[in-house]
């Protein structure tokens, strides 16, 4: 466990095993590390259902006051990992309990790469996964991305009750091992098309011949509509089962409806203003 402090304007770096027992004031705020302590340890047990790792606080967990934190980081001011370090946490920014909720962010990257799935996912996905557990004691709003994407998915997936309903570690289990964006958001286009009743996956039974076209299309479905928010992906998903005329798909045909979703994506991102409806009919058109 690391403290950056900047003293006599010299940046100084202090290792202690623990900091229970240490009080800082930073920027008028007051850092009762006892408190800051005891609750993580209580959220990871509560989260994660084991006991805290010891070896975790003490050697995967820093503090900074902001000016020294300010040194390391770009764009997210509160907190960063480092999968070779740890957790950073800025201390000075916020109050004592919004930091419990920053700590519990930057812990939620340590467990992601804890259990091996981190470096396997896009920064979407971690950075989703750290915000879902974040928002389990408290909302923090992004206006930059990775965040601000990762956070709208992440409420999208809590608003469709197959997923939202469930409990914490059931939800960590599933996002934890989803590799990117792309499939972040067929994961939100499964629980979107399970709340309607399966009408995706009854047309991809019908139509596809085997699970390779479906995963094909499902893929193509599901990067068309990565930054779309949940009403769009109805209206998506809705248009898309209406695709008649076929029994099984051949190779052509599979290729050309691929086509069409790839050129939606285009239409969408050359006429912004115009509607989703709209542009579907252009992209579907001739199928
Ligand atoms: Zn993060």
């Amino acid at each position: 466990m690391r403290l950056g402090l900047v003293e006599k304007g010299s940046y100084i770096n202090k290792d202690y095993p623990d900091l229970t027992g240490y009080r800082l004031e930073v920027n008028g705020y007051l850092y009762d590390f006892s408190q800051i302590l005891t609750e993580t340890r209580r959220r990871v047990e509560q989260l994660w259902q084991i006991e805290c790792p010891a070896d975790l606080l003490r050697h995967r967990l820093h503090f900074s006051e902001q000016r020294y934190f300010n040194r390391m980081v770009r764009n997210d001011h509160y907190g960063i990992f480092n999968r070779h370090t740890g957790a950073h946490v800025c201390l000075g920014l916020v109050d004592e309990a919004a930091t419990v909720n920053l700590v519990i962010h930057e812990i939620a990257h340590e467990m992601h790469s804890r259990q091996g799935y981190y470096e396997l996912s896009d920064e979407y996905v971690q950075e989703g996964l750290a915000i879902m557990t974040e928002q389990e004691f408290g909302r923090r709003s992004f206006d930059f991305n990775p965040h601000f994407t990762a956070q709208q998915m992440i409420d999208q997936l809590l608003e469709l009750p197959d997923f939202g309903s469930l409990p914490f570690l059931a939800r960590w289990e599933i996002l934890s091992k989803v590799g990117g964006i792309v499939q972040l958001s067929y994961l939100i286009n499964r629980y979107t098309d399970d709340h309607e009743g399966g009408y995706l996956r009854d047309w991809l039974d019908r139509h596809c011949s085997g699970p390779d076209e479906a995963r094909h299309l499902a893929n193509a479905l599901a990067q068309t509509s990565q930054f779309y928010a949940l009403y769009n992906r109805r209206l998506l998903l809705r248009r898309f089962v209406q695709l008649g005329g076929y029994g099984y798909l051949n190779r052509n045909q599979v290729h050309f409806i691929v086509r069409a979703l790839l050129q939606l994506r285009e239409l969408d991102k050359r006429y912004p203003d115009q509607s989703l409806s709209d542009l579907m009919e252009q992209a579907f058109s001739h199928l």
